[in-house]
């Protein structure tokens, strides 16, 4: 039977340099969380604000934790004093709420802002209609307490890969265009988040350097 450090080590080995890897534990016990904290890996990845906050209590004061998932506004305060990246942010109402709380806790949040580029109808994100309103809004550029430091994409869940690898070259060229444009003297923005589990690799081929991995280090998950 494979560990959770076997499975850590095979995934990292096939990471190239400057890839970031986000290991997602949502639903996850701690143990396993440890597991692979000990083999060396500090950030990790889950998809609800409470049980983030719940295992940020419990766990090392030193793991860099990011919110992956869909985030409500009314559930930011229980993360914005400790989260390092919130990846989901797909409003300008929930960018509004996470600067708020940035405020309250005196600190700058890192987001990445997600963009729809897959074609089911349930994936959250903006479109680059949104991006561009968002970024050329008054409101945005008023914003203090948060920092955008790229984009975060999921692709369809198919087996077609060619409609998973166009799906991530369009996020792609959207994230170089959106550099280019609005944060071309910003190296923070320099985040491309995409990629899981199941399509890592075409993603990595399209130019991600972040990538939010879970059943492969850490298991099938019994449910989300
Ligand atoms: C669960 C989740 C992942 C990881 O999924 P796996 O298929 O287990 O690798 C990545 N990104 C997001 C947003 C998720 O919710």
């Amino acid at each position: 039977m494979s560990s959770v450090s076997e499975n850590l080590k095979i995934v990292k080995d096939g990471l190239p340099e400057g890839v970031t890897l986000v290991a997602v534990s949502k639903t996850k016990p701690a143990e396993m969380i440890m597991e692979a904290y000990e083999s060396g890996q500090s950030i990790f990845g889950e998809n609800k604000a409470r049980e983030l906050a719940d295992k940020y209590e419990e766990l090392p004061k030193d793991i860099d934790w990011h919110m992956i998932g869909h985030l409500q506004r009314n559930k930011v305060k229980y993360i914005a004093p400790f989260v390092s990246l919130i990846h989901g942010v797909d409003s300008m109402r929930l960018l509004r709420a996470i600067n708020k709380e940035g405020a309250k806790n005196d600190r700058v949040i890192p987001c990445l802002l997600q963009i729809h580029i897959a074609s089911e109808e349930s994936k959250f994100g903006l479109d680059a209609g949104e991006l561009t309103e968002m970024l050329k809004s008054d409101d945005f550029k008023s914003f203090d307490h948060v920092k955008i430091q790229g984009l975060m994409g999921m692709a369809t869940f198919t087996d077609d890969e060619s409609k998973v690898a166009s799906e991530f070259g369009t996020l792609k060229k959207l994230f170089d265009e959106t550099k280019q444009q609005y944060f071309t003297a910003d190296s923070d923005f320099s985040i491309l988040s995409m990629g899981m589990s199941g399509d890592y690799k075409i993603a990595l081929a399209e130019g991600s350097n972040m990538v939010r991995i879970g059943s492969s280090i850490f298991g099938a998950r019994n449910y989300q």
